[in-house]
């Protein structure tokens, strides 16, 4: 069995899920799990619903879903004739269920009611995909995913409970597979063990198509995006870069610790576990080679991977009376940054100051320079950009400091960081 994952881009229009029809038509004599996120936007819109509701907005979140509502609509008018009339009764039937819940007050807290909100998406995208694929000719099962996915209930980022989505996995999914050769399902969401919705983590469909690989023994899971591969740079600010066709799971987590957004992060441990590859492939293109990410070591020499972060802000905590920076003032530090949530992107120790590099939120910057100001003095510089070079050399590097200003460098062999003003 294979799992795929489409992307809210890759289902974000009429054309572009019929476009999908016509992948999975070609793999049509192979069992896929075909994981879906919300079409486009989506997921921003009904982020807007779940936030004017809590503020007690009850008609401006009424009308903010209505325009959630006539989308999918629309999609599910220019997409179907047969399977309209019954396609429209289960979109209904969630817009009900959604309008029940936005009629009430709030009376638990927000992330409660973004997930219960949230879900939706991609309950209406895999359903009206559902429809479209059947009238289309290609059998399939749909699946809510919050029968199969269960989680605690940290809402917004919720823990997966492997041992009961293990079982409820392989007890229910695996005999839809003996009557169609597609399971199509959503990504991203799931139920806590008292049947309320949860959210695994913005972009989080990617770590669904891990998990179902993972529990099914997949043989490899496609992600389909609209790149052509894997690139050694985001190509919109870096015109020049190029595509990787190979990488391996180890390479792929340094990618993505120092910033560059390949795969969602969770996705690579439930692969690299069970040695499943992971093939990026153009939605658009699918002729194209793609990328493969595997566990074995790599054939060709890597290209320099180049990641810049763009909104960085330096913090640096002196010590007050010019004693030296030791374990115990590093030590409140780090408990700084569990407590508050903060992963510094760079720090280094000297003898009497510590730095640290952070995304630029002002309001954690704001509590971290509070609760610091204990021990240090605290000053902070923002506007700043944080270079990554993976694989680099010299030349490039120099090249792409030239005329900038390098408040802090760092280097091992193989990585090299710079933190431009
Ligand atoms: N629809 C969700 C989001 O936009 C999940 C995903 O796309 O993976 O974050
Ligand atoms: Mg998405």
């Amino acid at each position: 069995m294979k799992v795929f994952k489409f992307g809210g881009a890759s289902v974000n229009s009429v054309e572009r899920i019929k476009n999908l029809g016509k992948i999975v038509k070609q793999y049509k004599d192979e069992k896929l799990l075909i994981v879906i996120s919300a079409m486009g936007k989506t997921t921003n819109a009904l982020e807007k619903v779940a936030e004017a509701f809590f503020q007690g907005k009850k008609d401006e979140a009424l009308q903010l879903f209505d325009q959630v509502k006539q989308q999918h609509l629309n999609v599910a008018k220019s997409l179907l004739v047969t399977e309209y009339f019954p396609c429209a009764v289960q979109l209904k039937n969630f817009f009900t269920e959604m309008e029940w819940l936005v009629h009430d007050k709030p009376v638990r807290d927000y992330d409660y009611y973004y997930d219960q909100v949230v879900c939706i998406g991609e309950l209406l995208s895999t359903s009206l995909i559902s429809y479209y694929l059947v009238e289309a000719g290609i059998a399939i099962k749909w699946l809510d995913v919050r029968d199969i996915i269960r989680t605690d209930d940290n809402f917004r980022d919720a823990t997966i409970d492997w041992e009961y989505t293990r079982s409820k996995a392989q007890s229910v999914i695996s005999p839809l597979f003996d009557d169609s050769n597609i399971v199509l399902t959503q990504g991203f969401i799931g139920s806590t063990d008292e049947n309320e919705s949860t959210t695994l983590g913005r972009e989080g469909s990617d770590y669904t198509a891990a998990i179902f690989a993972n529990i099914m023994n997949a043989e490899s899971v496609t992600i389909w995006k609209d790149v052509q591969s894997v690139m050694n740079a985001d190509p919109k600010k870096f015109p020049d870069a190029q595509p990787i066709s190979e990488l391996n799971y180890n390479e792929v987590i340094e990618m993505a610790y120092y910033g560059a957004q390949v795969i969602h992060p969770k996705t690579i441990k439930p692969l690299q576990n069970k040695s499943i590859p992971l093939f990026v492939k153009c939605f658009l293109e699918p002729s194209l080679p793609g990328t493969i990410i595997h566990n074995k070591s790599l054939q060709k020499q890597l290209p320099a991977i180049i990641v810049l972060k763009e909104n960085q802000a330096m913090l640096e905590m002196s010590s007050k009376d010019f004693s030296f920076v030791g374990e115990r003032h590093v030590g409140v530090l780090y408990h700084l940054f569990e407590k508050l949530k903060i992963k510094p992107n760079l720090t280094q120790n000297g003898a009497i100051s510590f730095l640290c590099v952070l995304d630029d939120r002002p309001e954690k910057i704001e509590r971290l320079a509070i609760e610091a100001s204990e021990l240090f003095d605290v000053s902070v510089v923002k506007e700043l950009s944080l270079l990554t070079i993976r694989h680099y050399n010299k030349q490039l590097f120099e090249k792409m400091t030239e005329g900038k200003k390098v408040l802090l460098r760092q280097q091992t062999n193989e990585t090299i960081q710079a933190l431009i003003q």
